[in-house]
């Protein structure tokens, strides 16, 4: 016969055993997708998986308990935009970002895979990364990452903080004290340091013992807090010995907080006993021939070698070896506001 008769037969026959084939591949596939999409559903990470038209193809379990909106089932039957879901967390207040909604978008079209951290209303923090699917979909990983800011938080601060005191600790004072440096030689700034030390404080110990002796300390700290602008450093930087760093200050007002401080300390009884601690201070002001913090420091530490030397509960400005000029004419110097006016101050310092 004719081939154009048979034709229709053939193609007829062909097409029943591809359809049967076509059927088991596709009963395969749908298989193999239930499998995987069982197997997301048990990450610990929220997930979410767009289309390259940025509609939401899957979502698990987890990213429901993250953001709230839309269920599962919905997500597979409505498939609805990824600006949709955006929009109900934004709504639901999950989220409490401006133009959140706007930054996201941009970020999921534009690829980038450098994980963002989303802050949430409920106090957690979601870190998120994208990876790019094959026919340009985008899967949104979303982990819980609260536990792990709030420790390197709590590793940072233990780090910088003297836990007694809650001041810095000596070698977050010395990384700060670096910074001050560079910055009043950059420009040509006065900076100034106070060494403080309590006196006489084993005899504190010996008379009241140590937790009255620790609480001491943290009113000496409190008490030289309060006696600071913001922008001073200060520190405990070893049992009874403090540093306070003023960066742009003079000599002058230097001496000015420091007997502020020690006149403070020593009125204020010590609560619980009648008795007030007093404390010595040495004062330098760093000048053209210092090569570090470190060389303004061992000048405050002689002047309160000195201090401790002529009696205690005293003040004394070191006198640098050399008269080395200042690291700022006295006036280009503008006086800070926030602390004593610059005026020489009514006290006999001792040298
Ligand atoms: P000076 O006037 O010369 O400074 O005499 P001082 O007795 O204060 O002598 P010094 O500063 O050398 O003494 C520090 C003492 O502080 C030694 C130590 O027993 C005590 N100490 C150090 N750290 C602590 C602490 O954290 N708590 C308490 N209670 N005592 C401490
Ligand atoms: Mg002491």
């Amino acid at each position: 016969p004719p081939r154009s008769t048979l034709f229709p037969y053939t193609t007829l026959f062909r097409s029943d055993t591809d359809l049967a084939s076509m059927r088991q591949e596709l009963g395969a596939a749908k298989q193999e997708l239930e499998t995987l999409y069982a197997a997301l559903d048990n990450v610990r990470s929220g997930l979410l998986i767009l289309g390259s038209d940025l509609r939401v193809h899957y979502s698990n379990p987890v990213l429901h308990t993250m953001f709230n909106v839309y269920s599962a089932k919905q997500i597979r039957q409505e498939r609805p935009f990824y600006v949709d879901l955006l929009q109900a967390a934004a709504s639901a207040s999950a989220v409490n970002l401006d133009d959140y909604v706007a930054r996201r978008l941009a970020w999921v079209a534009s690829g980038d895979q450098a994980a963002i951290d989303l802050k949430m209303t409920n106090g957690t923090t979601l870190r998120c990364q994208l990876a790019i699917l094959p026919g340009d979909g985008r899967m949104l990983i979303y982990s819980d990452v609260t536990d792990i800011i709030r420790n390197a938080q709590e590793m940072e601060q233990l780090a910088t903080i003297d836990g007694m005191t809650g001041i810095y600790n000596r070698r977050h004072f010395l990384t700060l004290a670096d910074r001050e440096w560079d910055r009043a030689r950059r420009y040509g700034r006065p900076l100034s340091f106070l060494m403080i030390d309590i006196d006489y404080f084993k005899a504190i110990n010996d008379r009241f013992g140590h937790e009255i002796g620790d609480r001491a300390i943290v009113h000496v700290a409190n008490l030289a807090g309060g006696c600071k602008r913001t922008s001073d450093v200060l520190a405990r930087i070893g049992g009874d010995e403090f540093a306070l760093l003023l960066p742009e200050t003079g000599i002058i007002q230097a001496e000015a907080v420091a007997e502020r401080l020690r006149c403070e300390v020593a009125k204020c009884p010590l609560a619980d006993v009648a008795h007030s601690a007093t404390i010595s201070i040495g004062v330098a002001m760093a000048d053209a021939d210092m090569e570090g913090i470190s060389d303004l420091i061992k000048m405050a530490d002689q002047a309160l070698f000195a201090a401790k030397r002529a009696g205690r509960n005293r003040l004394v400005r070191s006198i640098a070896p050399t008269a080395a000029p200042a690291l700022t004419s006295v006036d280009d110097f503008e006086a800070p506001t926030e602390n004593e006016p610059s005026k020489e101050p009514a006290f006999k310092i001792g040298t």
